[in-house]
């Protein structure tokens, strides 16, 4: 997979070089593209904004050099020929979840263009939907002051499903919002006694059959009480849970 950044501030794109998407991208695996825009601003002061038509507070993003930059990390995106997808964050976007860090995580190349002031005038949206597939991506319902905080976190949420990435690829099966939509039930290591407080003996057990009935039961609940918007209206009324697969 290619990742391109499209941002004003790229010292923001540092922590890709650490941990997991680091060695993946040494080993190949990711191939990682931090692009200033101010590149493909052409006055004296590599000006990427100005005042808003219809006037109002704040700056817009102007929409030159977006147009430059998708043209040239377009062109270097995609080996296969297959369409790059382009995703703006924004806090008007459709709101980022697992199911659509999987859908994500399918595609070869992704440009992440990361607005700042009141955002990135309008056309430029309209033209990238032209030339590649779109996504407009809120991280939550709440303002950051710029898109490259969201693409950071949408980042490491695809790449960690991509096949290879993890060292374990087990430990995704059963992860909060993976397929069967329960958040994890809680997790424990040694030592079996700390602060007065001893690990669930039936995880000591050795009994597989009751671990996962334990983990189950314990997953069912966790959301019950901190995420009943994740079970269905139909489980909460007769009480009976989903089943999840463990
Ligand atoms: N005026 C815009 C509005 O009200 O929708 C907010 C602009 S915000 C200060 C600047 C940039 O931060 C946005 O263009 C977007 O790239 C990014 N941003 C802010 N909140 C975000 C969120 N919840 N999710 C994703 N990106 C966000």
């Amino acid at each position: 997979m290619r990742l391109d950044y499209l941002t004003i501030f790229p010292d923001f794109f540092a922590p890709l070089e650490l941990s997991l998407p680091g060695k993946a991208a040494a080993s190949g695996l990711l191939d990682l593209g931090v692009h200033d825009l101010r590149r493909w601003a052409h006055d004296r002061h590599r000006t990427v904004d100005d005042t808003p038509y219809g006037g109002g507070a704040g700056m817009v993003m102007k929409p030159e050099p977006w147009g430059e930059a998708f043209a040239e990390v377009l062109s270097a995106g995609s080996d296969t020929g297959e369409r790059s997808t382009i995703v703006f964050t924004t806090p008007s976007g459709e709101r980022f979840d697992q199911r659509l860090a999987e859908e994500l995580s399918t595609r070869e190349h992704l440009v992440f263009a990361c607005g700042r002031y009141e955002g990135i005038d309008q056309r430029v949206i309209d033209h990238a939907r032209e030339i590649a597939e779109v996504r407009e991506i809120s991280l939550g319902d709440y303002v950051l002051n710029g898109g490259e905080v969201a693409a950071l976190a949408v980042t490491e949420a695809v790449v960690r499903l991509l096949p290879g990435f993890m060292g374990n690829a087990a430990s995704l099966v059963e992860e909060s919002h993976a397929e069967g939509g329960l958040l994890e039930y809680p997790v424990y290591t040694k030592p079996r006694s700390w602060e007065g407080r001893d690990v669930p003996d039936v995880l000591l057990s050795g009994d597989h059959g009751a671990i996962a009935r334990w983990r189950h039961a314990e997953a069912v609940r966790r959301t019950a009480e901190r995420r009943p918007d994740l079970l269905t209206p139909s489980v909460l009324d007769d009480g009976t849970p989903i089943v999840r697969a463990v």
